[in-house]
């Protein structure tokens, strides 16, 4: 019987870097399994492509103070390109509450090591890009290190040199069950047989709460919708500017290409497996485009070229990642909540760390994470959600 040290179920950007982490740490019987027939097709390609450090909570920063750099050195340290442009991420605040917010993430961030983030005034913002509506922007917080990365890319480049350094990556293949004995995982079953295991990862993206069933647990994972809208070539505001958010709408965008990629999440989405593009969201995105960047009235949008994907949502919109108790063997690297491409460098580095060693100083108290605050009712609280 084919046999591995490590399972891991799924082969987007979570689940390739896991593996690379794993092989990095000479853990190298390492099998992926990719029920595609390539890898991307799930959350990693559809996704927006943006890493920040600008999080409230210590253990989202902490993530992405290992993540960032990680993406910086990518290029080098793996030999693939991750495509990471440190453009930043602007955050622009139209009420005295957002200014308190944001300084008060900024008080944290710094003091987790962070360096590269200030407080921005109205007429920084405005000299940075006069081609905002400003009347309403009493400030905001800049940081130069965050940025985008492409997400295909750096999946492509995690898995190839986990390849390179001994890992198995399965496409078209299945996993169709997860066999339990008394020493907690056994193996699993998979469209192309049993693969005898004492460790199993899941990192199936929005699909998790599927693949924790056949474990045994109720996995709190739950699809949202998310669409994004490409423009088509438009110089008419600079292709240099970062990431921008308007807080008054949670409308953001970023450069792309030639043109710019807008973001907006509808409040009245609903969870549900639903991965069509629906046209009548442009129009309510450009509104918001309009309201906030005069000049993107005339942005032109080819809606054919629109898509939509799935957040992986957890009720506290943390991972929830780690060794799940009573099930040894079982880990998570799930719930990332619309993270998971920035976060997905120090996911791997965590995971490895907990299957190798047991702990990990990623994040101060990784336990946090751990899915058992659910039973314990000790959740997180992050509201830098976009
Ligand atoms: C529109 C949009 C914009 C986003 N923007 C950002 C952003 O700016 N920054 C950011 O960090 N994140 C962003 N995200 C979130 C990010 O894309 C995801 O968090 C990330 O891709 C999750 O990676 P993953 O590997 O866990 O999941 P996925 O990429 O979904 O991979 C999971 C894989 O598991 C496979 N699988 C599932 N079940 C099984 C099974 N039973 N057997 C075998 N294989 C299985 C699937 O086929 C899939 O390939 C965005 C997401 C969307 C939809």
């Amino acid at each position: 019987m084919q046999t591995a040290d490590v399972v891991i179920i799924g082969g987007g950007i979570v689940g390739s870097s896991i593996a690379w982490h794993l092989t990095e740490a000479g853990c190298k019987d390492v099998l992926v399994i990719e029920r595609e027939s390539a890898q991307g097709k799930g959350s990693t390609g559809k996704s927006m492509g943006g890493v920040r450090a600008q999080f409230s909570t210590a253990v989202n920063i902490q993530m992405s103070l290992y993540s960032i750099p990680f993406y910086a050195g990518f290029d080098e340290r793996l030999g693939h390109p991750a495509g990471y442009r440190p453009q930043g991420y602007l955050f622009l605040a139209t009420r005295q509450s957002h200014l308190d917010y944001l300084s008060a993430n900024l008080e944290k961030q710094t003091a987790l090591g962070l360096s590269t983030v200030r407080m921005l005034q109205a007429e920084d913002i405005r000299s940075m890009l006069p081609g905002l509506r400003s009347d309403d922007i009493l400030g905001g917080t800049f940081c130069s290190t965050d940025g985008f990365v492409d997400p295909y890319s750096a999946m492509n480049g995690f898995m190839a040199s986990a390849i390179e350094k001994g890992a198995t990556l399965w496409k078209k293949t299945e996993l169709t069950s997860i066999v339990k004995d008394h020493g907690g995982i056994a193996a699993v079953d998979t469209t192309r047989g049993r693969v005898a295991t004492r460790k199993v990862v899941n990192a199936a993206g929005a699909w998790a709460a599927q693949v924790a069933a056949m474990a045994g647990i109720e996995l709190p994972v739950q699809p949202l919708r998310r669409m994004l809208v490409p423009s088509e070539p438009f110089d008419d505001f600079p292709h240099s500017s970062p990431m921008v958010i308007d807080m008054s709408t949670g409308f953001h965008f970023r450069p792309e290409g030639r043109g710019f990629l807008l973001a907006w999440n509808d409040p009245e989405e609903t969870p549900g497996y639903k991965a069509d593009f629906e046209p009548s969201f442009i129009e309510k995105i450009l509104i918001r485009a309009a309201d906030r960047v005069p000049v993107f009235e005339n942005l032109a949008i080819n809606p054919k070229r629109a898509w939509a994907g799935l957040y992986e949502m957890s009720p506290d919109l943390h991972a929830i990642l780690g060794p799940v108790s009573g099930i040894p063997g079982f880990y998570l690297a799930n719930g990332f909540s619309g993270h998971g491409v920035m976060h997905a460098p120090s996911t791997g580095k965590i995971l490895s760390d907990l299957i190798l060693k047991g702990r990990t100083d990623v994040v101060d108290n990784v336990e946090l994470l751990y899915f058992e605050r659910f039973a314990k009712n000790e959740l997180l609280h992050e509201t830098a959600i976009l």
